[in-house]
């Protein structure tokens, strides 16, 4: 899978803290990089508002442009708002779990510890950071792929996690049950307008 390296310049770029690093650049020069500094104001038409919300969501959840498009095409097929079910494909992403659990400390993090296979899914192994969990799905980390003291640093972790309404966490057993989906309100809260990214793909 293609994936870009995350830089602050792009924490930057998209307005929000991707990279996960206590010191990101975007928190200390919350804006746009290059030599117009916090003074720019780039006037942006319709298309390009759509087109900079599709690569935030797109740079958030660490997903392929091909990837993106496909979650657009079900998103439009399933009932209800799409932009609505757009946000709840991404956050339903098994990677994207893990890091909303805790278990990562971002969501490159959690996609890396998925595809090392240090996730398990109803007991067993899912090396797939797309999986898309449901209800009733046990997410776990593999004890076996686990130091003591990571096992420790993680537990911490997830306990000060914030978890959300649609994850039960177990931090002592670093076990997530997944009880429902995002609720309208968590799927408005997101750093990105989905409304704007139909309307891209639309066009
Ligand atoms: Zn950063």
């Amino acid at each position: 899978m293609k994936t870009t390296k995350l830089t602050c310049k792009m924490c930057r770029r998209e307005g929000v803290s991707l990279c996960g690093k206590d010191n990101c650049a975007q928190k200390r020069r919350p804006y746009p990089p290059g030599v117009h500094g916090p003074t720019s104001r780039t006037r942006m038409t319709d298309y390009g508002k759509q087109l900079r919300e599709k690569q935030k969501a797109k740079r958030i959840y660490g997903v392929s442009e091909k990837q993106f498009n496909n979650y657009y095409q079900k998103a439009m097929k399933m009932k209800g708002d799409s932009g609505e079910n757009l946000v709840r494909l991404l956050e339903m992403r098994l990677d994207n779990t893990v890091f909303r659990a805790g278990m990562a400390k971002t969501r490159a993090a959690a996609r890396q510890a998925v595809s090392h296979a240090h996730i398990e899914v109803n007991g067993k192994r899912v090396d797939v950071a797309s999986y898309q969990v449901k209800t009733g799905d046990i997410i776990k980390v593999r004890e076996t792929k686990k130091e003591k003291s990571t096992w420790k640093a993680l537990v911490e972790a997830t306990q000060k996690a914030e978890v959300p309404s649609w994850v039960i966490l177990d931090t002592g057993n670093l076990e997530a049950k997944v009880t429902g989906q995002p609720s309208n309100e968590e799927l408005q809260q997101s750093l990105f307008s989905s409304k704007l990214i139909i309307e891209f793909y639309s066009r």
